[in-house]
């Protein structure tokens, strides 16, 4: 095999995702909605199922992305940004918003480059800068002692800063946070803007969570900040938009000359992405984006989403601290982090190569059938991974169905 793969082993989707469904666990692990993705969504498409003399909706459409798709997200992000976004130029979708990530390094990161990563962070980035040929720098956050709230967990801005040195290119910033459900604050965003434009930084905003946030004026995008935009690639995710995590349909957006080194790698690695799906998102987004913007008890991005996502949340730290677990709670996302110690005591569970989480994720899977993911695999070094084991991240965007069966295992375990 190429070097660039030698040392990667298999990711916890890999691994936790298999166990689940192995164990028929119930699933409060990776993270999809289990429930009926939205009807408004999946009828447009099934509308374009219903005509094969359709070439347009079922052949090739443009390749960096269908006119309709990139029309909608213009207009929708010239708004969030307070720019003029161009939707011929400065929008590129891709296969989830895993390959704009992975665009976004391989397109800008040469040979050594340095990446400044904020720690805990989604699992995908390490790895896919290394594969860039790039250097992966982790920030690694803090958080209180006996935290209750995501929003504790902190980022020391000068350990961020003493980590930049001549070799630096980019930042990668994700709001709101996988796996913590952080939000970031103005004045955090504004610090790393500060931070940005003083070392001329690179910034990848990772905002796929963008639209789960209980009141959306908390929601900063960072490419609205001022003089960001200029420097700021920012991704987002259809199927996290609209619950369809399996359409894997996501996007890029920036300045014409930040994006034109990911379309190189597009137009040479997968061209053009699935015209159908395409195009019911921008439908979908045509119909909810008025009422996001005149009527948003109506719209299922302004409240629809949220409201729902909001009380599954409750539900969920509810539950965990009737399991004896201290629950972590989030602002925004799909996921609670959960401290596991008070449950440790009494379990004696073995020593492992790995860290404790991940033989705890195990034992909670294999023996009490509830799937989560260990945490520390969201830290690139042993040190950090092993001082942050002690909890297991979930994922509450589940209906009530699965949220019950989970308090059944929690309540005998607490
Ligand atoms: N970034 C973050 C923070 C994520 O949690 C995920 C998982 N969906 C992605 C990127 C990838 O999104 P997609 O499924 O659209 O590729
Ligand atoms: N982003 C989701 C999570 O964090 C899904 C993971 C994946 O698809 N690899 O659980």
């Amino acid at each position: 095999p190429a070097e660039r793969t030698a040392d990667h082993a298999a990711s916890i989707w890999v691994e936790f995702t298999t166990l689940a469904a192995e164990t028929k666990a119930v699933n409060l692990g990776q993270g999809f909605p289990d429930s009926p993705a939205p009807k408004f969504v999946t009828d447009i498409l099934e509308d374009l199922s219903k005509h094969p003399e359709l070439t347009a909706a079922h052949q090739y459409t443009r390749g960096y992305g269908h006119p309709m798709l990139v029309d909608i997200l213009a207009k929708m992000y010239s708004h969030f940004y307070n720019v003029q976004v161009d939707p011929m130029n400065e929008v590129l979708v891709t296969v989830g918003a895993y390959l704009s990530l992975y665009y976004a390094f391989l397109g800008w990161v040469n040979r050594g480059d340095e990446v400044l990563i904020i720690e805990p962070a989604y699992d995908c980035y390490y790895p896919q800068v290394k594969f860039a040929g790039g250097v992966p720098v982790p920030v690694v956050m803090n958080l209180a002692e006996g935290a209750t709230s995501a929003s504790q967990f902190t980022i020391d801005f000068a350990d961020l800063e003493s980590k930049i040195n001549q070799k630096t290119k980019m930042l990668v910033i994700n709001n709101p946070h996988n796996p913590t459900g952080k939000l970031f604050t103005r004045q955090e965003l504004e610090k790393l803007a500060e931070i940005a434009k003083k070392h001329n930084l690179i910034v990848i905003a990772d905002e796929v969570y963008e639209f789960h946030v209980w009141d959306k004026k908390d929601m900063i995008r960072f490419a609205s900040l001022p003089g960001m935009y200029e420097r700021t690639i920012s991704i987002g995710s259809a199927g996290k938009a609209f619950s369809v995590t399996g359409w894997k349909l996501g996007w890029a957006v920036g300045p014409k000359q930040l994006l034109e080194p990911l379309k190189a790698i597009h137009q040479n690695c997968v061209f053009t992405c699935s015209t159908p799906t395409q195009m019911a998102i921008a439908e979908a987004f045509r119909l909810d984006w008025p009422k996001f913007l005149n009527d948003p008890e109506n719209s299922y991005l302004a409240t629809g989403l949220s409201g729902e996502l909001r009380g599954k949340r409750d539900k969920l730290a509810k539950m965990l601290e009737e399991g004896n677990f201290r629950p972590i709670i989030p602002d925004a996302g799909y996921f609670m982090m959960a401290d596991y110690s008070h449950l440790k005591e009494g379990l004696n569970l073995p020593k492992d190569k790995d860290p404790d989480d991940f033989v705890f994720s195990r034992w909670l899977c294999r023996e009490k059938k509830l799937a989560t993911i260990p945490p520390s695999a969201f830290y690139s070094d042993r040190e950090n991974k092993v001082k942050n084991s002690n909890m297991v991240r979930l994922c509450y965007f589940k209906k009530n169905e699965t949220l019950d069966a989970a308090e059944v295992i929690l309540k005998k375990l607490g």
